[in-house]
């Protein structure tokens, strides 16, 4: 759906002209000014706040979001990290001072580590999270005195095209600028110099934006994606299992699956994969009614090209899908039933119905790439050692979700493997907590951002020292100049 909104894609022969004019008013200095900076960040409140219930029906229509998952993951994060950041933003770009303890007592320069602005950033962003994943990242570039190039996803056409109207119409133009279009414009835009590319997209496209960076030499932030596992063990009681079951189901089919830091897989112990199995579908049941296609809770999926994918998943699957469809719970192999009829999966719709996939094998369609979608493979293990083992044949994912009523031996799988976030006993929450760094780690992403870590990431750390004409005196100056044969300096 539309809604009207249309994107006016950019034309190729004006990126590199925008790019020079962002460059030439950073060059003015304007930026350098904090109180400048804190007032273009109060404009991107206003802007938000102004239109909160506009970006609400934008994502509705882009992803079938509803009201509260627009407001509770997209539009109050980016006016809360606003907040934060002015709160916080005058201590957090102050030099740090480091000790002299290690400085040669004849220098007697003062030394300190200044946060200084990078120049041009050009932020890229993806369909799934739109507003928050494009105003996230401008925050903390304008909070460090860049200026910035946003560059959104086509694919969410209407919050694509309303947030570039909001900025041009909000924010000042020396400072934020746009770009907007598919592969071809960003192709173009890559070419141009930038002091930092930021993306956050899929590790395909990563690759392309650090290609372009090492073009150029320069700063990277890729914010990726990854398959985030969920580990279940030790887990006795029926209650712990029945707040674990709806945790995952939260962080599983939350936007209808499409978010970076969602459950991909389920790995739980044999013993009670079952009994979990069984309080999922519950949770299921309980979130999404037996009718999952009416629900106004559940999302759908941004295209045809995505649909088509998830769907061939699911055929190509050895596992027993599990979903509700009319009224009834629906279970068999993708052999036994039609995945249209059967399972309710509807094309015209975007609608793949929220599924559980059980009996899934290593080696299974489902367990290579990131999903991405609506669908949870469960596979059930041993022991912890093997869910370790299992992780570890991955690539490292943006976050890792440890279950056990013993949290100790949660935090014994995080110890084991490398992610870029680790929780015990939840999902996804952690993102909401903008005091930690957010970011990947290898194939999950390169750099992290939110708070105090956006300065650090579209800062950069100039070692400063501030010398003296009149010290050291001359005869102790002149130990370090030549000629050094036959001096006292001679080693
Ligand atoms: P997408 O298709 O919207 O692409 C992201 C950006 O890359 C867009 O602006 C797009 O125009 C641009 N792009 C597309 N093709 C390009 C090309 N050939 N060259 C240069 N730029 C190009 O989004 P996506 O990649 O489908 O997003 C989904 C992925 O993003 C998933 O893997 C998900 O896990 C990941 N993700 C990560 C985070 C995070 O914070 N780590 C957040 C959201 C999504």
């Amino acid at each position: 759906m539309t809604n009207g909104n249309v994107i006016e894609y950019t034309p190729l022969d004006q990126i590199p002209k925008i790019v020079e004019d962002l460059r030439a008013s950073f060059a003015t200095g304007i930026t350098r000014n904090v109180e400048f900076r804190k007032q273009q960040l109060m404009k991107l409140f206003d802007m938000i706040n102004d239109n909160k219930e506009i970006l609400a029906d934008c994502l509705k229509a882009d992803l079938n979001m509803t009201k509260g998952e627009a407001y509770a993951s997209n539009i109050e994060p980016a006016m809360y990290e606003i907040g934060y950041m002015l709160e916080n933003m005058d201590q957090w770009l102050k030099p740090t001072y480091p000790s002299l303890a290690h400085q040669p007592s004849y220098m007697g320069g003062d030394i300190c580590i200044q946060k200084v602005p990078q120049g041009v950033v050009f932020l890229i962003s993806p369909w799934n999270y739109p507003v928050r994943l494009t105003l996230i990242p401008l925050i903390g570039a304008i909070a460090s005195g860049n200026v910035a190039l946003v560059k959104q996803s086509e694919l969410s056409v209407n919050t694509t095209s309303v947030i570039s109207r909001l900025l041009k119409e909000y924010m000042d133009e020396r400072v934020v600028r746009i770009v907007n279009g598919g592969a071809e414009e960003t192709t173009v835009l890559l070419d141009q110099r930038a002091d930092h590319l930021f993306y956050t997209g899929s590790g395909a496209i990563g690759k392309i934006v650090a290609a372009a960076a090492a073009k150029n030499l320069c700063k990277t932030t890729l914010e990726l994606g990854g398959k985030c596992p969920a580990a279940v063990f030790g887990v006795k009681s029926k209650d712990s299992l029945e707040v674990i079951a709806r945790r995952i189901i939260w962080g599983k089919f939350y936007n209808c699956g499409q978010t970076c830091v969602g459950v991909d897989y389920v790995l739980v112990e044999k013993s009670i994969c079952d009994n979990l199995v069984s309080e999922l579908l519950n949770a299921v049941n309980e979130f999404y009614g037996s009718n999952p296609i009416n629900s106004p809770d559940f999302g759908r999926i941004i295209n045809k090209r995505q649909f088509s994918r998830l769907v061939g998943l699911l055929s190509k699957s050895k596992g027993t899908i599990n979903t509700y469809n009319n009224d009834k719970l629906v279970s068999g192999t993708s052999t036994e039933l039609n995945l249209n009829s059967d399972f309710g999966c509807d094309e015209g719709n975007l609608f793949v119905p929220p599924t559980i996939v059980t009996n899934v094998q290593p080696g299974d369609s489902l367990l290579s790439g990131e999903l991405f979608g609506p669908i949870l493979p469960v596979v059930a293990v041993d022991d912890v050692q093997s869910a370790i083992d299992f992780i570890n044949s991955m690539d490292y994912p943006l976050a890792l979700y440890s279950f056990n009523e013993d949290v100790d031996q949660a935090k014994l799988v995080g110890e084991c493997t490398r992610s870029g976030s680790f929780v015990v006993n939840d999902t996804m929450i952690h993102t909401a907590c903008h005091s930690i760094p957010f970011g990947g780690f290898g194939p999950s992403g390169l750099g992290s951002y939110f708070g105090l870590a956006s300065i650090e990431t579209f800062t950069h750390g100039k070692s400063t020292m501030i010398g003296r004409l009149n010290y050291p005196p001359k005869n102790l100056d002149s130990l370090r100049f030549p000629p050094y044969s036959g001096s006292e300096n001679e080693w």
